[in-house]
């Protein structure tokens, strides 16, 4: 399979919802578009055929005053899984999940580890001034950025979004991951997709880097970013009967628990309440697969509680993703300004002492 590139737009595609799209086009493709500097701004939309801002965004975008006038830079768009848009699904079932099959991607080479891979040395050549890709989450979370190393230009590319930024470098095969091999890249999560907020937002943004003449080479002050990273992903045992109302028979987690995401809690924050007497109904694993569940939750009385001080992200209260994915991830704040914490190594550009 060969990536789709055209010098143009199709006709009438901005016309298109994102559910139309495989009406004109045939899978992924990248459309270059002229702009006044020619060192291309990526941007990439429906990685996730659900996740709707980012095409929304780019299509107000140039349907707005670039219909008319010359774009400040050249933009090259990568419109990622249209059949799985027509269904309003993130893939479908013959489909791996897109932003797994980049280059750095573990496991087995697909023909979409090769499509992808096309379509990174294609860029790589175009020495992209940056990469934004865009998507949406479910469940109650702030709208956020997230870069996969402490260095300078992505967190200002990062923090031009939004004050709250998360750094991960799993799972491995992430867009962000192999573009940021060759120029600043950001992830931009723009919360649920039906909300036209994460739309506005993302279109404002990408005019905005748009118009940027160059990106700072310095940190951002600490007081415009909150950089958090990733220790664990937590998950329900696969055994026990969960739910979000008083039917579930093993476990009860609060119904509204998605208010917690992004807020820091203390040791003590109730999550959970145990039914039938299950001594572990979480697991918290981080990602090179320790078990830090004991770490980071106590079972006791019929409750589930936090230990240590924690915050979560993407808590859904949707079940079926609590199933297919997970219930949330937890984040640790990683500090900019404070000597011996969050510190730059020699080439200021990991941060391997804090990775879980
Ligand atoms: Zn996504």
């Amino acid at each position: 399979m060969k990536p789709v590139i055209l010098d143009h737009l199709p006709d009438a595609l901005l016309d298109q919802p994102a559910s139309e799209l495989h009406r004109h086009l045939d899978g992924p493709t990248l459309i270059h578009l002229p702009g006044r500097r020619p060192q291309p701004l990526f941007v990439s939309v429906l990685q996730h055929g659900n996740e709707t801002s980012g095409w929304e965004a780019i299509r107000r975008l140039l349907k707005s005053r670039y219909q008319r006038d010359p774009l400040p830079r050249s933009l090259v768009l990568m419109i990622g899984n249209v059949r799985a848009a027509a269904r309003g699904q993130r893939r479908l079932a013959d489909q791996p999940d897109f932003n797994r099959c980049w280059p750095g991607a573990h496991g087995q080479r697909t023909i979409w580890h090769q499509l992808f891979g096309e379509i990174t040395e294609h860029v790589r050549r175009l020495k992209p001034f940056a990469s934004i890709d865009v998507h949406n989450n479910t469940g109650q979370n702030p709208h956020y950025a997230a870069v996969n190393r402490i260095e300078p230009q992505r967190l200002q590319l990062a923090a031009r979004f939004s004050r709250t930024v998360i750094y991960f470098t799993e799972p491995l095969g992430v867009q962000s991951l192999a573009f940021g091999e060759f120029c600043p890249a950001v992830t931009l999560e723009c919360g649920l997709a039906a909300e036209t907020d994460g739309t506005d937002h993302a279109m404002a943004y990408v005019d905005g880097i748009l118009n940027l003449d160059e990106l700072s080479a310095r940190m951002p002050a600490p007081e415009h970013l909150e950089l958090y990273h990733m220790i664990a992903t937590v998950t329900v045992r696969e055994d026990i009967d969960f739910g979000f109302s008083a039917q579930a028979a093993d476990l009860r987690f609060q119904p509204d628990l998605d208010r917690l995401n992004f807020r820091e809690m203390p040791p003590g924050t109730r999550l959970a309440r145990t039914v039938n007497g299950h001594g572990l109904p979480l697991i918290a694993r981080s990602h090179d697969g320790r078990d830090l569940t004991s770490d980071c939750f106590a079972f006791a009385d019929g409750q589930v509680v936090t230990r240590r001080p924690l915050m979560p992200a993407m808590l859904t209260t949707d079940e079926s993703i609590v199933r297919q994915d997970c219930l949330c991830y937890l984040m640790e704040r990683i500090g900019l300004d404070r000597p011996g914490e969050g510190r730059l190594d020699d080439d200021g550009s990991e941060l391997p002492e804090t990775l879980p």
